[in-house]
């Protein structure tokens, strides 16, 4: 739920989120074609605003808005699971709608029956003056990345939920942004400097796929899967489940800090 919609965000928090997740393996071809055969679930594409020019653009760039989107999907699963034999959380349906609205996009729905909008007068304006077909898919496919992963993502248990729990969310909003990093969904500036893990989004998200490239290949899986194995699930928990007692998430984070530049030491 990255792109909070106010109208709608506010039904999505009650709904919650229900999925979660990590995954983190580069979706190479070799990886995704184990999941092409895998149901994503119902895809039922529909546009809520046929008038506006952003409906107009989003036709024309992406003439087939299920296969795009069932695409997406699987490279989302091949981030998130090792195959289809995961404990992947079933998802029956995914309704996605184009609607004339504030906000980009976010997801709601639950128990596998899945809602995401996305915005045509952010279609509008990443398309811009410049008419920038490249840019708007860029970020069309970015976005993607991110709502879908709360479809088929794991969910921390045993804290609470994501609209009572600052970790759960943190965890939520983190691997959905990792997913997006993870499969070259934002610009070589896009990462942000500073914060903390706690902060969800692109800066926790970031910080995923930086321990992926240098901890352990495989933790953006073990991530996610630690939603289950970890109970009641903590960030030092997974950290120190996924890659051993001898670490401790704030140390880490510090560590990533000093790698990437972000403070001396
Ligand atoms: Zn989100």
């Amino acid at each position: 739920m990255k792109y909070t919609l106010k109208a709608f965000s506010a039904a999505l928090l009650a709904a919650a989120i229900l999925g979660s997740c990590t995954g983190a393996r580069h979706a190479d071809g070799r990886v995704a074609k184990a999941w092409q055969k895998y149901d994503v679930g119902d895809i039922l594409f529909e546009d809520k605003a046929p008038a506006t020019e952003g409906s107009k653009i989003y036709r024309r760039i992406i003439p087939d808005p299920e296969a795009y989107i069932g695409e997406q999907a699987r490279t989302v699963l091949a981030t998130l699971y090792d195959s289809p034999e995961d404990n992947v959380p079933p998802v029956y349906r995914i309704r996605y709608t184009l609607e004339d609205t504030d906000g980009i996009s976010a997801k709601g729905g639950s128990n596998g029956d899945i809602d995401i909008f996305y915005s045509t007068r952010h279609i509008e304006s990443s398309y811009g003056r410049e008419r920038d077909t490249a840019r708007l898919m860029f970020e069309t496919r970015g976005v993607l990345l991110h709502e879908l992963t709360h479809a088929y993502q794991l969910e921390p248990q045993g804290i609470g939920t994501y609209g009572t729990n600052r970790t759960f969310w943190a965890f939520i909003e983190g691997m959905a942004d990792a997913v997006r990093v993870a499969n070259g969904g934002f610009r070589p500036d896009g990462r942000p400097r500073g914060g903390s893990y706690m902060d969800g989004y692109r800066t926790t998200g970031y910080f995923l796929v930086w321990l992926r490239d240098n901890k352990d290949p495989e933790f953006l899986r073990k991530f996610n899967r630690s939603a289950l194995e970890v109970v009641p699930w903590s960030f030092d928990g997974a950290v120190k489940h996924i890659l051993g007692g001898q670490y401790d998430i704030d140390s880490l984070w510090h560590e990533y800090q000093v790698a990437v530049g972000d403070i001396a030491e």
